[in-house]
């Protein structure tokens, strides 16, 4: 698999500073948003996103309110939410509404890198799988020598 490419949304920047470089050195393309607007207007420009960790406790637009908005605009993208203790039942609700998995903070790298690297493995496959049903589509509808 090419290397993930993956955008972290939270408003602790130092947090993300680090983590960004850390995913970078783990090869996998990360870029980063601030808050839930400014990650759902980076996502606008960045239509092959893989996976999106996502704060769930944000100033402004929350991480649920942003994970609707991710999944509507883009419903192939895996989120993976990021939460404390304290926000555990919205991280769960995030479930519920699709996110893909959930992660306790301070987060493990290693459970990071896995985590994303499963989420982007599942995006591609969904992928593949529909890009396949639009073949057998065409195919049905225009006959084998469509691709000659
Ligand atoms: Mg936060």
């Amino acid at each position: 698999m090419t290397a993930p490419f993956i955008m972290l949304v939270d408003d602790e920047v130092p947090f993300v500073e680090t983590i960004a470089k850390r995913l970078g050195k783990r090869n996998i393309k990360t870029i980063s948003a601030f808050s839930g607007e400014e990650g759902l207007e980076t996502l606008k420009k960045n239509d092959t996103l893989d996976v999106v960790v996502l704060d769930v406790k944000m100033p402004g637009m929350d991480g649920l309110e942003t994970l609707k908005k991710i999944k509507k605009a883009s419903p192939l993208t895996e989120v993976i939410m990021l939460t404390g203790h304290a926000t555990m039942e919205s991280a769960i609700d995030g479930m519920k509404l699709g996110a893909y998995d959930y992660l306790m903070k301070p987060c493990d790298i290693e459970e990071l890198v896995s985590k994303v690297e499963s989420a982007a493995q599942k995006k591609r496959e969904h992928e593949k799988k529909i890009e396949e049903a639009l073949k057998q589509e065409t195919l049905s509808k225009y006959g084998p020598f469509y691709y000659a």
